[in-house]
């Protein structure tokens, strides 16, 4: 077991031991937030045919090169979703309306506002349009055979879209991985219960159920076990109940904090112990079997934070996403920060958009693990790297958005 690693070697660490979930099928209404599984491939052009994007007349352009006024014999009226083959001969024109089937033989749609005169079957216009105006080409915008998505996707209601246009559904998509949050800790009892002596409100288990789901795991409610080795035992009693256990509590070097040695005794590989950042140093990272645990500290702030730093990617790689939720954004430090040197920080911080367009973050103020506030006020972490004791404002720093909360929200100026 690898023990006070850095950050990066703990990240890679935990990606590296991620196995992608397998596929299943599921209806293209029910595909929101999940992750597409397989390249998708277009199968027909899209738009499908030429149509008109006005009402108007489809003719042949040619027809007016003497004379613009010229009139010519509507021979028939095409509406959306007529199926016949219609074409236009030399003088002759076709009433279309937007999206109906473009006529062989035209070349262009005049909009019905540019006519000047209409007497039965015959009709002139004010002017004529250039060739190919208003009518929208076949496969303009993705041409049959053509890879749309790579597979890997959030599905989008943007990508919802494309894929009904493509004839996509049902959807292949990852399977979501089964989490289980388990709160540890002799002091917790339910946020629906009045607090005795020593006690306190189980925060994490809600709060990482939550994040799971966002992130796109599975997790059908959380769970509390006292500190009590034989009670962590049972728990994990079922070896194949899921893909990642989330521990939160229990793992730093208390008397009660049993389930480093729990996992030890079940024969769990730990793969590292400790991890030189805050907050969330007594981070343990391991596999149980097939499954994957982590052992996030207890404090609300660590437990937060470490999940959104290591177990949203985990969950992520094993839906086999192509590019993380929330990716590293450089901004500007907008006031000075102290750390510690050697040990990489997760400040919270608040981030938005400058006048003059650039991205600036402040961070939340004291950060104690304990000052849940912080998170709640925060909308990104701000990465202060191992080295230093200092960041000096006007650095520029990495900053991970919280998934939860978006630039815009933000009241307070940084
Ligand atoms: P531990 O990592 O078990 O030593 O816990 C560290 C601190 O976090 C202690 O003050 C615990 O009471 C607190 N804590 C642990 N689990 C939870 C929880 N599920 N909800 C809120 N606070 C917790
Ligand atoms: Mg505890």
């Amino acid at each position: 077991m690898r023990t006070f690693i850095s950050f990066t070697e703990a990240l890679d660490c935990v990606l590296s031991h991620a196995v992608p979930t397998r596929v299943e099928e599921v209806p293209l209404s029910e595909a929101i937030s999940r992750t597409l599984a397989q390249p998708i491939t277009a199968r027909d052009d899209l738009p499908p045919f030429a149509s008109s994007a006005m009402d108007g007349f489809a003719v042949r352009t040619t027809d007016f090169s003497d004379d613009p006024h010229r009139p010519v014999q509507v021979v028939d009226h095409v509406a959306a979703g007529d199926a016949r083959s219609l074409s236009v001969q030399p003088g002759t024109c076709v009433e279309i309306m937007t999206g109906a089937p473009f006529p062989r033989g035209a070349d262009a749609v005049i909009p019905i506002e540019w006519v000047l005169e209409r007497d039965g079957d015959r009709v002139r216009f004010e002017r004529i349009p250039n060739a190919f105006k208003h009518v929208r080409p076949a496969a303009e915008d993705i041409q049959s055979g053509t890879e749309v998505f790579t597979g890997g996707e959030r599905i989008t209601p943007a990508i919802a879209g494309m894929l009904a246009s493509l004839g996509v559904d049902p959807v292949p998509v990852r399977v979501r991985p089964r989490v289980r949050v388990i709160s540890t800790g002799d002091e917790i009892v339910p946020a629906s219960s009045d607090i005795g002596p020593g006690q306190i409100r189980n925060s994490n288990g809600p709060s990482l159920r939550a994040q799971v789901l966002e992130a796109g795991g599975s997790c059908d409610h959380f769970e509390h076990v006292p500190d009590d080795p034989e009670a962590i035992r049972a728990m994990l009693a079922d070896e194949n109940s899921a893909d990642l256990l989330l521990f939160s509590g229990g793992v730093s070097v208390g008397q009660h904090d049993h389930v480093k040695q729990v996992l030890d005794a079940m024969g769990a590989e730990t793969l590292f112990w400790k991890v030189k950042q805050r907050p969330g140093k007594p981070l343990a990272f391991g596999r149980l079997g097939s499954t994957l645990f982590l052992g996030l500290p207890g404090n609300p702030v660590s437990s937060a934070m470490c999940f959104e730093i290591y177990g949203r990617p985990v969950i992520e790689a094993m839906l086999g996403r192509t590019t993380p939720r929330t990716p590293l954004l450089s901004a500007r430090l907008g006031r000075s920060i102290k750390k510690v040197d050697g040990l990489h920080f997760f400040t919270r911080g608040i981030a938005r958009v400058n006048e003059s367009g650039q991205l600036s973050v402040v961070d939340t103020g004291p950060q104690g693990s304990n000052l849940y506030g912080s998170v709640v006020m925060a909308n990104c972490i701000v990465h202060l790297r191992e080295a230093g004791d200092y960041v000096a404002a006007g650095t520029v720093v990495q900053v991970q958005m919280l998934p939860w909360s978006g630039l815009d929200e933000i009241s307070s100026p940084a």
